[in-house]
Order: C-alpha cells, then structure tokens, then sequence
C-alpha cells in the first residue's frame, strides 16, 4: 500500500520530518540507499547557541532548543540509546579584545541563559595553549550522529518503512501521494528545486586520537575539538570550502586543521581518520520548507546549512504540522512562488 508521505534521504532531515509525521499518525517510506554522501554522518553534532566571532545567538535558538531536546529525548527512548548529550562549549579567547566583547555581551539580558557563567576559565595548560582563559556556554550539546543515524534507520526498517534504494526527482513526478525531498547537498545539483539560492559548503574533518582530553565539553579555538563517541577519541573541525573541484578529502584541508590543532594543543595526537560532507547551505541562510509551485505533491525539507542539529527538529514538527492541519509556515522558510517544471 503507498504510504501517506515518502521521503527521500535519511538524514537528520529525512529522520527528523518521517519521526514528526509518524507521532501524528501517518503512514511514511523512507528512501535512502546509504551510499550518498551524507552531510549528518560526517557532522560532529554540536548544538552551539552563540556563535561567530561577535557571540551572537543562532537564529531563533530560543526556540529551537527545548524543540529539539525533547525531540532527542523522546526517539533516544523509542530506540533505547542516548541521541543527544548536553555539554557545555568552552571558547578560547585569543585577545584582550575577545575577553572585552565576550563580557559586554553577559551583561546582556538576552543571552542569560547562555551565557550565566561569567567567570573567566583556564583551561588545563598541559593540554591547551589558553593564555587569554575561555568562556563557557550553556544550553549547547551533542548529537550522537552515527549512533542516532544506524539506529534510527534500523528503526524504520523494523516498521517497514525503509525502502534501500534511490529515488529521482523525475520517478517521484509518477509516483501517488507526496514526496518530499530531504536529500541534503543534491537537491541543489538536480531536480526541481536547483533555482533556489543554495550555497553549498563543503567541509573536511579529521578524528583523533589523544592519551588524555576532555570527554565532559566542548572546546572551540582555532578549531573546534569534540568528543567522537568513543573513548579516547575526538572530532576536529571542520573546514569550510565553498568552491571544491572533489567531494573526497584532500590533503590540503587535512593539513589546515591539523596546522589549527597545532595553533591549540600542547600534547601529541594521533589522526585516525579524514572525512568529508557537504553542507545544504542557502544563501540567506534560511531552510527551505514547503511543496513545489507547480508540482503540488513534490515537497522539500532541506538547506539546514551549518545547524541541522537544532534546526531540523524544529522545523520537521512545524513541517509536519502544516500537512496534517494546515498551519502556515513563516514566509522567511516557505518556498517562492515559482519554480521550474520538469
Ligand atoms: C563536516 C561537517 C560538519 C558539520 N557539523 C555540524 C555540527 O556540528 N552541527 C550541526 O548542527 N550541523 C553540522 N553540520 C551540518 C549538518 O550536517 C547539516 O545541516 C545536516 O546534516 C543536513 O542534513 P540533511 O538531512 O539535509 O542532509 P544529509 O545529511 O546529507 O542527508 C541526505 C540523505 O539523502 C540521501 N540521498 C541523497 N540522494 C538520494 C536519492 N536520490 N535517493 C535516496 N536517498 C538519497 C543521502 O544518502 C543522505 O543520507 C556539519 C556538516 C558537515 C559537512
């Protein structure tokens, strides 16, 4: 029997969108053969609140947050793992200059609730270049990515509801009921969605081996070095390139983060692993959320950038809500009015 909805990718978007549209009650296929890059099997998961070199808060992230750990929590108990963990995201200050912005901004209202720890750290000097100290932020964490991804598709699977193979834009034009695309980077490649202003983004990571670190946080300098899930292992990175001639890791990138591992550690590391993603970045910054113009029953979940983490369980309930009941989306996330047709 078709399912109500079919989803293609299985992403944090397609997993995020199919998990909202099941807890209200519809029927879902999700397409996704695995073999595609996949920009959430290469993301070290952070949810990270203030962001950039002036400390702003992320779009929204009042109210993405409680969204998205509630979310985390309830799949995290349906397949009895732990999706996500709260951590606190330590910033090496590198300037005067720095730690005189980062204490202007926790007089802030606003930033409260980020930024309530106003003391200025040092981090441990044997591990970690810190001559300006760090300052800490709350209500950040980590998305298990790996874990959350293969359980999550063993998940649909169990409900039959995963289909391990590919799907086109042109064979979902002939297929009955929606299809909505949550394919990351190649909606932006071919299709009916590729006049949307994307901006893609690749990016490089390395995993490393270290004797002694930090597992309880999150620590950003030149780079920013994350637990990896495993003992004694870290994530660092990633890189940020918008014009690439490969999808594959390449030796220059490989080098930039170890030369910004260099600029933060003072103890030997082991490089274990390098990888690659690409990022469905849009140039305003804005996801893309809605269904085609033209082709009514063709949808598009996707263009979460650099913070598909928070963002995608968000926007996959208000997503899910707008087909079951109608309710608008913001203008800032719904689809222009036209689109070309194939
Ligand atoms: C190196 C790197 C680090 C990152 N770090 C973070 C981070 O720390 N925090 C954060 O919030 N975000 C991070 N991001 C961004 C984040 O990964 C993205 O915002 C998010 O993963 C996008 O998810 P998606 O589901 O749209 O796309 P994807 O994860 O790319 O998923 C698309 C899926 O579609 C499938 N697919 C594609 N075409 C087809 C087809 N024709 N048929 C069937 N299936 C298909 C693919 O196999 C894939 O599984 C990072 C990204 C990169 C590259």
């Amino acid at each position: 029997m078709a399912p109500d909805i079919t989803i293609v990718g299985q992403g944090i978007c397609g997993s995020l969108l199919s998990w909202a549209l099941m807890q209200r009650g519809l029927t879902v296929r999700v397409y996704d053969t695995g073999s595609h890059l996949s920009a959430t099997a290469a993301a070290s998961g952070i949810i990270n609140p203030i962001t950039g070199k002036r400390y702003v808060k992320s779009w929204r992230i009042d109210d993405l947050i409680p969204v998205a750990e509630r979310t985390y929590a309830a799949m995290g108990q349906a397949l009895s793992i732990q999706v996500y963990t709260p951590m606190p995201i330590y910033k090496l200050l590198g300037s005067v200059r720095e730690q005189n912005d980062w204490s202007a901004r926790t007089t802030d209202y606003a930033y409260q609730q980020y930024l309530s720890d106003t003391i200025l750290h040092t981090l441990n000097k044997d591990w970690l270049l810190n001559d300006f100290g760090a300052f800490a932020i709350q209500g950040g964490g980590i998305v298990h990515t790996p874990s959350f991804l293969a359980r999550y598709r063993d998940y649909l699977r169990d409900k039959e509801a995963l289909c391990e193979e590919s799907l086109t834009h042109e064979q979902a034009l002939g297929l009955k009921g929606r299809v909505i695309f949550c394919d990351g980077y190649r909606s932006a490649r071919e299709g009916l969605f590729t006049s949307l202003p994307w901006q893609i983004v690749k990016g490089e990571y390395l995993l490393i081996r270290m004797k002694d670190f930090y597992d309880d946080r999150i620590v950003g300098g030149d780079t920013t070095i994350s637990p990896a899930g495993q003992p004694g292992l870290w994530y660092a990175g990633a890189t940020y390139q918008w014009h690439y001639e490969t999808t594959a890791p390449t030796q220059q990138y490989r080098e930039e983060v170890i030369e910004s591992l260099h600029q933060m550690l003072r103890i030997p590391f082991e490089v274990v692993h390098h990888g690659t993603g690409v990022r469905p970045s849009t140039r305003y910054r804005r996801p893309f959320i809605g269904f085609h113009p033209q082709h009514a029953h063709i949808g598009i979940f996707n263009g979460m950038g650099t913070k598909g983490m928070s963002l995608a369980p968000y926007w996959a309930e208000r997503f899910a809500s707008h087909i079951v009941t109608g309710e608008e989306l913001p203008a800032e996330v719904a689809l222009p009015g036209s689109l070309p047709v194939l």
